[in-house]
């Protein structure tokens, strides 16, 4: 069993797979009505969001972040007739696509790989504008898990977006054209964006990625207007002695800091806040998930036994002024890339006759948390994944939920209707090692684990065993009897988040590529069509001229398929990777391009270039520096080019000047010359080959199944 760590030292050694701009194809469709007058997005009509059904404005499309449509056009009955209404194949790179567009009054607002934001009519697909960041290749070596970029804010007007580099950016909604942009981060800081932002009150909450790069977690919140910072947390104590200036310094100083160890601030000590929040407008109380410590190894990050606040924790604050309220830990001094950072949704629900103000959680440790949302006392904890031992403590190499965890960023979804949330659960084992010595670097995975220890095993049982193990499903949770409903079995890791509808339809994509509805109360399969390319976005629901829509954004990578290599292959293999908008109608008349075909690419042995010895010295480099990003064991599952097939790897001097010197920089492969010598470089090289003359044996193995595909 294996890793599914984020990915980080991203060497692209061919041009990554870029598709043309396609005129969207809107078929024969009933022409639209008229778009209504396009009104300012501001706090009545994002707290009057819940009923607006035509309409999604917010990321979770509620503060609650229900993702529920109360649409109910669509229906449990008639969805077997959903049909493509218009399509549009996004021109950027063929990379993960995790957005939830916003819909507003006609228009949909979607981002995609590298921050770029495209703005369509929602009823026909057309162009209206797009806005490229121009985010420098260099920074998709600070992501952990892929160029991705989940989302907009809308406030009076305008959009923001916060890109990949830092940088929040506010854009003028009917052009595109940038009023503001502000950098979020410390010049010079390894920090990404990914998440979406938040708009309370007129202020713009946003918070950073970088756990696994040796980041300190903060979330700051702006003025919509100006651009200007109101005020910032962090999430884990500085320096002893040295304040921020910042909302938190009290709070830190006189809680979080006495519960770390050793010297951490000089390792960045995590607690990133890269994706959930949630907003109660009752109580005024924002809350936020903080992610991992940093590095994950506790010996190195925090030795001993400590806490370490506020790490894999939710946090109560208030949106004015970022003032501490409460936080809730779900994971004490954890060391295995746990974290608090999965959809954070409210509700209120009766618990043994009582009316309970709760928040709730589904976080990688595979518990589903219900707590209090006014006072962030728990009101019930159950265990939500089959396979569990990390709580024991006891093994260290199989079972326990990996850095994936039991559920990751797609988000779950919550039916008031039926009570239940809809979880994409993933079941996906990982060996933790620990470094004997932790050495982090500027353009590393810095996390203390050693990444090559648990490279998987070429042994073809052991293999076979560990693809086997990979599962994944929907759950419908019932968060008041702690249990599980229903489960549908999807039988890979890694879908997508979910939504729920008033029509009682659960929609899902998934790895396969395969869209699918379910009835929302026994999890029957009721409609399915596939796309080709493997979906993690959420999908979205919203209306235009009487008509409801669905919408998902299709494009397959994030952290495991990156890093995991043949594990993660099976899910994409022989198929495309096409970034595309599809939207789906009961009258729909689009048809989709069919999916390319399957590469025919064979690999044919090649001259060894070293011993044994230096074959096992590439692997380490290998591992060290490349694999969380080029796929374990040098096989690609279809986000990255696969290096055994990489023209650069037969000559060694253009593979000197791609990973010495950088020349693909702009596509975000960076120069490693400062960190890798030549003769270091040209081991990774001779470890590359040996694995191109292994997987030739392999595939003439009686039996062998097929484990090799470009795909790009
Ligand atoms: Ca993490």
């Amino acid at each position: 069993m294996r890793r599914s760590a984020c990915a980080l030292v991203c060497l692209v050694l061919t041009a990554a797979c870029t598709h043309e701009a396609v005129a969207p194809s809107a078929g024969s469709a009933p022409a639209p009505a008229a778009a209504p007058q396009s009104k300012p997005v501001d706090m009545a009509r994002l707290l009057g969001a819940g009923g607006d059904g035509d309409n999604w404005l917010t990321y979770g499309r509620t503060y609650d972040e229900h993702r529920f449509s109360p649409l109910k056009q669509i229906t449990a009955a008639n969805v077997a007739g959903l049909k493509p209404a218009w399509h549009y194949d996004l021109p950027v790179d063929a990379r993960a696509q995790e957005s939830t567009p916003l819909i507003i009054d006609g228009m949909m607002y979607v981002t995609a790989a590298w921050s770029r934001v495209f703005a369509l009519d929602a009823a026909t697909g057309a162009l209206k504008w797009t806005y490229d960041p121009q985010v420098p290749g260099h920074t998709g070596v600070n992501a952990c898990c892929d160029v991705v970029n989940r989302g907009l804010a809308a406030w009076l007007g305008r959009l923001y977006l916060g890109t990949l580099d830092g940088r929040l950016v506010a854009l003028d909604a009917a052009t595109g054209k940038p009023a503001w942009a502000v950098s979020t981060i410390p010049a010079g800081s390894r920090y990404t964006i990914t998440g979406a932002p938040r708009i309370i009150k007129g202020k713009v909450i946003i918070g950073n990625g970088g756990g696994e790069e040796s980041g300190r977690g903060f979330v700051s919140a702006y003025d919509a207007q100006t651009g200007k910072l109101i005020w910032r947390f962090y999430t884990v104590p500085g320096q002893p002695g040295v304040k921020d200036g910042a909302a938190s310094d009290e709070i830190l100083a006189k809680l979080a800091s006495r519960t770390w160890r050793g010297q951490w601030w000089k390792y960045g000590g995590g607690g990133t806040v890269w994706d959930a929040m949630a907003y109660d407008p009752q109580l005024d109380l924002l809350y936020f998930g903080t992610d991992n410590g940093g590095p994950w190894n506790k010996k190195f990050r925090s030795p001993g036994t400590s806490d370490d606040l506020f790490i894999t924790s939710i946090i109560a604050v208030r949106p004015d002024t970022g003032e501490y309220v409460w936080h809730f830990q779900n994971s004490p001094g954890e060391m295995w890339d746990y974290s608090a950072t999965q959809s954070l949704v409210l509700a209120d629900l009766t618990i043994n006759g009582q009316m309970r103000h709760v928040i709730m959680q589904a976080p990688k440790n595979g518990y589903f948390y219900v707590l209090d949302r006014q006072t962030g006392k728990p009101i019930s904890i159950h265990q939500y994944v089959d396979t569990l031992n990390w709580a024991k403590g006891v093994d260290p190499v199989t079972g326990r939920p990996g850095p994936g965890g039991g559920h990751n960023w797609m988000p779950m979804s919550f039916s008031p209707q039926t009570g239940l949330v809809y979880i994409p659960v993933i079941e996906i084992g990982f060996p933790y090692i620990g470094q004997t010595q932790y050495h982090p670097t500027a353009l590393t995975f810095n996390v203390g684990v050693d990444l090559n220890a648990g490279s998987l095993p070429q042994d073809p049982i052991i293999k076979a065993a560990a693809i086997k193990g990979l599962k994944g499903h929907l759950a419908a949770w019932d968060p008041v009897a702690q249990k599980e409903v229903w489960r549908v079995e999807v039988g890979h890791p890694w879908n997508g988040g979910t939504l729920a509808t008033a029509g009682h339809v659960v929609y899902e994509g998934d790895a396969m590529g395969r869209f699918n509805a379910y009835n929302d109360t026994d999890g029957k399969l009721l409609w399915s069509v596939s796309t080709g390319t493997g979906i993690l976005a959420p999908p979205v629901s919203y209306g235009v001229g009487g008509r409801q829509y669905i919408a998902v954004e299709t494009g397959w990578g994030g952290a495991f398929p990156l890093s995991a290599g043949e594990l993660a292959l099976k899910s994409q293999l022989n198929r495309g990777n096409i970034p595309r908008l599809i939207v789906f109608a009961l009258d729909g008349t689009d048809t989709l391009p069919p999916t390319p075909p399957a590469s025919t690419a064979v690999l044919a042995a090649l001259p060894e270039l070293g011993d044994a010895a230096q074959i096992a010295q590439g692997k380490l480099l290998y591992h060290t520096f490349c694999g969380t990003c080029h796929g374990d064991s040098a096989v690609s599952s279809g986000v990255l080019p696969d290096l055994r097939y990489a023209a650069a790897l037969r000559d060694g001097d253009l593979f000197q000047r791609i990973v010495h010197d950088g020349i693909l920089e702009p596509k975000g492969m960076v120069a490693f010359g400062s960190l890798l010598d030549p003769q270091s470089i040209e081991l990774i090289r001779t470890y590359v080959t040996h694995r191109v003359n292994e997987s030739v044996a392999e595939a003439k193995a009686p039996g062998a199944r097929i484990t090799a595909s470009t795909l790009q």
